[in-house]
């Protein structure tokens, strides 16, 4: 097996796939080789509507092997640790794999133990969550446990996590379930969360308001969820004070803490702590609770704050935009531009400007579409006003990205 590469994507996600065909549309003799010991690739996005039992969860799922694309070397393995003074990453069987340069985009960890019970509760007793492939299809099935007088729960950590507004959606799209089923003003929709707001941006704050109370829903700030006991149907929520709050649930929609993966938090490419100025992690027999870990980047240039020849985007990196699929469409151009340049000798001019968007589902056929910057200023792609619920945008959700996903981005060609 080839074990030096020019170009090495750490991640055949949507991060590292769309990046790798867009390299070699700009020049398709470099040698690249993709390390991802995936036997599948998903569309996550669609998993709000799954959950909402309106989308096939089938086409949320292709082979790894048929997005790998054509001219690269796909190294079906997973890499354990990183020594970047040598250019080298080492695999979990042991084999060490050398670069010129190297793109980190193994994406986010699902922190299930940080919650008491949840893991073991999935997928029974109305506990589930749409941050898993072969979990969204019951969250359908969980709704339909809610009746007259019953009380469905939508959970959103204190941690950063892979689409901000997907905790949301799912709540809006089943409390629209509950209006066509007649049972909304009967039922109790609950929100909480360990965040303080609704949505960072204002405007769609505000449109997101009135959505909330449209449905009647019950929003609890700062609120982590801490413990699920499946069997007895109860959630224990702390408050920020330590105060502990209980639940009793038909149905309860978990979004999970998150964090960088232990390998990268473990790494020399993790982001450093501000005061020690170091790896908390290195050294130690144990991660930190609170460390989240992600790859040390320059928020701008995408390229690592200390290796100049490493670059990561995507949902592991220490950038600090909404981690989405949209903001990867922005990132990849930035940092494939970026190694070019390095490679051809010249400066990084590409810089990414912290674009995200959040397709904020509210209803069947409703949809706000949030689009913003670092900043959290609006920067709305239509010339209409895109905190308006339209039916447009849903269909736009529904049907046109995840064509464009399996189609053109991941073909490097949008
Ligand atoms: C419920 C839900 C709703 C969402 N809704 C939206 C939305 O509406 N719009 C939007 O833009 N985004 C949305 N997202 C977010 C979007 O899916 C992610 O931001 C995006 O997939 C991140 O891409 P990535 O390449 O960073 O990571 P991923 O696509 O998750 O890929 C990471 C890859 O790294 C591989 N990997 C992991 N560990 C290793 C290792 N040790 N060695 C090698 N490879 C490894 C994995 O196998 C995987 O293939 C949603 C996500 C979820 C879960």
């Amino acid at each position: 097996m080839k074990t030096h590469y020019q170009i090495l994507i750490i991640g055949g996600g949507n991060a590292g796939i769309s990046s790798a065909s867009q390299l070699l549309i700009k020049n398709k003799s470099l040698e690249i080789g993709i390390v991802d010991p995936a036997e599948k690739h998903y569309y996550q996005p669609a998993w709000t509507l799954v959950g909402g039992g309106t989308f096939d969860i089938n086409k949320t799922e292709r082979s790894e092997a048929s997005v790998i694309p054509k001219g690269t070397t796909w190294i079906q393995q997973a890499v354990s640790t990183f020594e970047p003074d040598q250019n080298q990453v080492s695999l979990t069987d042991g084999t060490k794999l050398t670069y010129d340069y190297l793109i980190v985009a193994p994406g986010i960890q699902l922190d299930w133990y940080k919650i008491k019970g949840a893991k073991e509760s999935l997928g029974a007793n109305g506990v589930t969550s749409n941050y898993m492939f072969n979990m969204a299809p019951y969250t359908f099935e969980a709704s339909k446990r809610v009746k007259k007088g019953g009380t469905a729960l939508f959970t959103a950590p204190n941690t950063p996590i892979k689409c901000g507004g997907a905790p949301q959606k799912i709540m809006y799209l089943l409390s629209d379930n509950f209006t066509k089923r007649g049972i909304i003003n009967d039922v109790n929709v609950h929100f909480y969360s360990g965040g303080g707001i609704i949505f960072g941006v204002k405007k769609y704050a505000e449109a997101l308001q009135k959505v909330v109370d449209r449905y009647g829903i019950h929003t609890h700030w700062k609120h982590n969820l801490v413990e699920v006991d499946g069997p007895n149907h109860k959630a224990i929520f702390q408050d920020e004070h330590g105060n502990l709050v209980e639940e009793i649930f038909d149905m309860i929609h978990i979004t999970p803490p998150q964090s960088a993966p232990d390998f990268i938090k473990k790494s020399p490419l993790a982001v450093l702590d501000s005061t020690s100025g170091k790896n908390p992690c290195i050294g130690e027999d144990h991660i930190p609770k609170d460390y989240l870990g992600w790859v040390d980047v320059n928020k701008f240039t995408l390229q690592h704050n200390r290796y100049a020849n490493i670059f990561s985007f995507g949902d592991v990196a220490s950038t600090p935009n909404a981690k989405t699929g949209a903001a990867i469409r922005k990132q990849a151009p930035v940092a494939v531009e970026n190694i070019l340049h390095l490679i051809n000798g010249g400066t990084l001019d590409a810089k990414y400007n912290g674009y995200g968007s959040c397709p904020l589902v509210t209803g069947y056929g409703k949809l706000i579409l949030a689009e913003f910057d670092y900043d959290n200023n609006p920067m709305e792609t239509f010339p209409f006003n895109q905190a308006k619920e339209r039916w447009s945008m849903y269909q736009l959700k529904k049907y046109v990205l995840p064509w464009l996903y399996w189609n053109k981005i991941l073909k490097g060609t949008a």
